[in-house]
């Protein structure tokens, strides 16, 4: 076979050396996929010392999606801590493995240079490349002047700044993935190459074994790495693994002048390209914005080191405006125009970790196009997680616990899948949300919203409102880094909540129901707090894994002596249903079931909220009734509804859980008497900015699976002395002994016009120290505010460290002085709340 380099490669070369013959019958961890994720997950498994773990590959190393890849590895240009590190992991991986294994990479530390054609993408790469400086990747900003001697043949007139990134650069990713194996197998891991799986046993909630062509084999873990099949093999032992194989391009030329090895990699996101050398021609590759998903009907079983047949119609407007920016490229010869299949998830994340179906199956598939400069990292932390059991990085984006079976239909992936590749190159604005496969997942009150003019967002499939336009502006955002056009309309909203009564469709909440007659038993010593209450009171606790730190994030609400109805976030509920299936024996006498659907959810907040539902409610709702923390059945119209006294925003307030089938009913009738007290409808950016002055946390934002409560400031919300304890206790009391090495803060710009969004780098007295987690405008108190933890050069951070910093926010280059403080800056005596 040709592969991509040009070089002549046998089959039994490509197989050279890393197969074994004798099928074992027992493995400790069987890896499905000997493409780059699963060689790299052997290594690291054999690093960690780990003994009889077995790769099993269909066909040869590397002949699903890996041999063809371009080889792109560069660590700067990501927006987020964990891509960032295993990025750099990887670089520096992939740099030092021939010393170990005395197979090359073909790295080439050459560097990324990206272009910057507008003001926009200027103040966008500005942020990450600050961020990504924070994290040791030294990613610099450089003059158009400089991007021209960098790279002489590119048209640069249009360019306002490049972004170098030293020492990302290439690799071959056959050698990468070659050395990998080899390192594994020299650590002991089994490599079989032409043996397919064709089964997976399990039993209960455990995976027992694997059934290939050659023979079966038991194991402990399995671990699917299959590429653009492991949808399919997930598939084979009952796991949600939605992902779709796309059309990926890139063009190689034949030799130009000019063109040498030693050229940075350019990346031009403004024309969806990249381009790189290639034996003295330029290989460059597309990121069209409009991309082709591949095998609708199923991969072909043959696919073997394949290619897609290019499609020149639709790829030649984009080839076109490529060719732009290295005019040589104009003229060039052809040598290969190459397509070839690539996994994508519907929200360009990758899927890692522990499958929620499964106590003992992990998954590592769908890497976007990143799989070769992710690998080296990504292979570690499934390495980690299999190995201890809990991840060391911060997983809540790449956990494959957030994907729902419904985005595994064929339609949604479809669908999707036609904008996911370019996005990767698009603007990325703050805010911004996918456009296609929507307008499905919606709450019962999505039509009348929709007329009182809401802008939709969306998350875990659900439309939710963003905010609203008034009466005659069209609900549409006009992205930039400033102040988007919505600004006003939320700052309304959030005033509406500070100072009246607003109300906002909260039904993407997920809903758990937890009852029989072991229920209090079991999760209380699941939650950190005590949710041995009377019925009626709501608890806001966190779930501790037996590290102490945090799995889940939420609110637990006693309906009955043996009922508890659980409140999470939208995107967590698959994993909080994983944990308590994880964490109930099977013999208890405790049921689970997921009751997000049976109820719409209407937040009703702000200092009038009392007034208003008095007006269409019987009940007594004065403070002394109806305290906070408490959930009553009121009545509103010829509804009853479960109310519970509770706020995320900071105010006295009450969110309402309907039945669905009386949605519209309780609706109107809320909409209707709300014109006399001035009710105004809200979004979920009012909720955000409103949550950040109150310093409230966001699981998944702002708080993590690598925090414990201490650092986050949630130590109020737990209970050390309650009788049984709870997961996690002991290592949080370790944690309490040792002091904090961070602690969350909250910041507010002394300035009211710059905008925090996320990753702005924390100075304290002049060094940097964090990053903002999550930012917004603090309508109320007048600035921007944001949260973020700070360090202190690794020793602990105490309260006094906190105090006595004088602070600044670097936002894309420019520091601005703040204020910080641990308590809320706004009512932080919950004056407003406890009312
Ligand atoms: C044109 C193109 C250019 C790219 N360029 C880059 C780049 O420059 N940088 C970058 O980082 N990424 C790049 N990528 C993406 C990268 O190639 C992938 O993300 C990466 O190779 C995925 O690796 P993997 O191990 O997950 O999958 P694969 O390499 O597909 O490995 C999965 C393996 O599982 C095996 N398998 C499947 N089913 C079974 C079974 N039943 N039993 C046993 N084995 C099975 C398959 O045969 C296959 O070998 C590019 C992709 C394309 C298409």
């Amino acid at each position: 076979m040709l592969n991509i380099w040009g070089l002549k490669m046998s089959k039994e070369e490509a197989t050279a050396e890393n197969s074994t013959t004798k099928l074992p019958s027992h493995a400790k961890v069987v890896i499905i996929g000997g493409g780059v994720i699963g060689c790299s997950t052997a290594y690291h498994l054999a690093k960690l010392g780990w003994k009889e773990v077995v790769l099993l590959e269909r066909a040869q190393l590397t002949a699903g999606t890996t041999w063809h890849a371009a080889g792109l590895v560069e660590a700067g240009g990501f927006f987020s801590a964990t891509t960032v590190w295993m990025a750099k992991y990887t670089l520096e991986l992939y740099s030092s493995l021939e010393g170990e294994t005395g197979l090359s990479t073909g790295y080439k530390g050459v560097g990324t240079l990206t272009l910057a054609t507008s003001p926009a993408r200027v103040e966008e790469l500005r942020r990450v490349a600050a961020f990504d400086r924070q994290f040791g990747v030294p990613m610099e900003e450089i003059s158009p002047e400089k991007v021209k001697e960098l790279w002489p043949l590119a048209y640069t007139d249009d360019i306002l700044a490049g972004f170098l990134t030293a020492k990302d650069g290439r690799v071959n990713p056959i050698d990468v993935t070659m050395a990998l194996a080899k390192g594994a197998r020299l650590g002991g891991v089994q490599v079989f190459e032409e043996t397919a799986v064709t089964g997976i046993t399990t039993e209960n909630r455990r995976v027992t074994g694997v059934v290939t062509d050659k023979g079966e084999i038991q194991a402990e873990y399995v671990v699917n790495c299959a590429g653009m099949w492991a949808s399919g093999i997930g598939k084979m032992a009952g796991v949600n693994v939605p992902l779709q194989p796309t059309e990926h391009y890139y063009l190689i030329t034949e030799p130009i002048e000019g063109i040498n090895i030693e050229l940075p990699v350019l990346v031009d996101l403004d024309k969806y390209a990249y381009y790189r050398e290639e034996t003295g021609g330029v290989l460059f590759g597309l990121f069209e914005p409009v991309s082709a998903p591949w095998a609708l009907d199923g991969i072909p079983q043959d696919f073997t080191f394949g290619e897609i047949r290019p499609d020149w119609d639709r790829m030649m407007p984009y080839l076109e405006v490529a060719m732009q920016r290295i005019p040589a490229l104009e003229t060039a010869g052809i040598h290969k125009f190459f397509c070839g299949p690539e996994s994508f998830t519907p929200d360009l994340e990758p899927m890692m970790g522990l499958a929620p179906e499964l106590d003992n199956f992990y998954v590592a598939a769908g890497f976007n196009s990143l799989g070769i400069l992710l690998g080296g990292g990504a292979g570690k932390v499934m390495a980690q997680w299999i190995v201890d059991g809990v991840p060391d990085v911060d997983i809540t984006e790449i956990d494959i616990a957030r994907m729902l079976p419904f985005q595994n239909t064929p339609k949604y992936l479809k669908d999707r899948a036609v904008e996911v590749l370019g996005f990767m190159f698009e603007e990325g604005y703050p805010n911004k949300h996918f456009k296609t496969a929507r307008n499905v997942r919606k709450s019962a009150f999505h039509d009348r919203l929709s007329e009182a003019g809401a802008y939709f967002g969306t998350y875990a499939g659900w439309e939710y409102p963003d905010w609203f336009a008034p009466k005659g502006v069209e609900p549409k955002v006009e992205y930039s880094w400033g102040r988007q056009n919505w600004f006003e309309y939320s700052a309304a909203e959030h005033r509406a909540t500070r100072e009246n009564v607003a109300m906002l469709d909260y039904s993407v909440m997920g809903k758990i129901l937890v009852q029989g007659r072991d229920a209090e038993k079991y999760l209380n010593r699941i939650c950190a707090n005590n949710v041995a209450v009377p019925v009626g009171r709501c608890v806001y606790t966190q779930w501790l894994n037996e590290t102490g730190t945090i799995e889940a994030d939420l609110t637990v609400t006693r309906l009955a002596e043996d009922q508890f109805l659980i409140l999470s976030g939208d995107g967590t509920i698959t994993a909080v249903q994983a944990w308590l299936k994880r964490h109930i024996p099977a013999d208890a006498h405790v049921f689970v079931t997921n009751i997000t659907s049976a109820y719409s959810v209407l937040n009703i907040q702000g200092p009038k909220s009392r007034d208003f539902l008095s007006r269409v409610t019987h009940a007594d709702i004065s403070n002394e009734a109806f305290p906070f923390l408490n959930m009553q059945e009121i009545d509103i119209g010829y509804a009853l509804v479960k109310a519970i006294r509770i706020t995320y925003m900071g105010e006295l307030g009450w969110e309402l859980y309907i039945p669905t089938e009386f949605s519209l009913h309780v609706f109107d009738t809320l909409v209707e008497t709300g014109a006399d007290v001035g009710l105004k409808l809200m979004g979920l950016q009012a909720l955000d900015t409103l949550r950040l002055e109150k310093a409230y946390r966001d699981y998944g934002n702002d708080i993590d699976n690598t925090d414990s409560p201490l650092e986050v400031g949630l130590r109020y919300f737990v209970d050390f002395d309650k009788p049984g304890g709870f997961i996690g206790k002991d290592a949080l009391l370790q944690r309490k002994e040792a002091g904090l090495k961070y602690r969350m803060v909250q910041f507010l710009l002394e300035d009211p016009e710059p905008l925090l969004y996320y990753g702005e780098i924390i100075y304290r007295d002049g060094k940097p120290v964090g990053y903002i987690m999550a930012g917004g405008y603090g309508h109320t108190l007048g600035a921007s505010v944001g949260v973020g933890p700070i360090e202190n050069e690794g020793e602990t951070v105490t309260v006094d460290f906190v105090k006595s910093g004088s602070y600044e926010i670097d936002i894309a280059g420019v520091r601005f002085p703040a204020k910080a403080s641990l308590r809320p800056m706004y009512d932080p005596k919950l004056e407003k709340v406890r009312c």
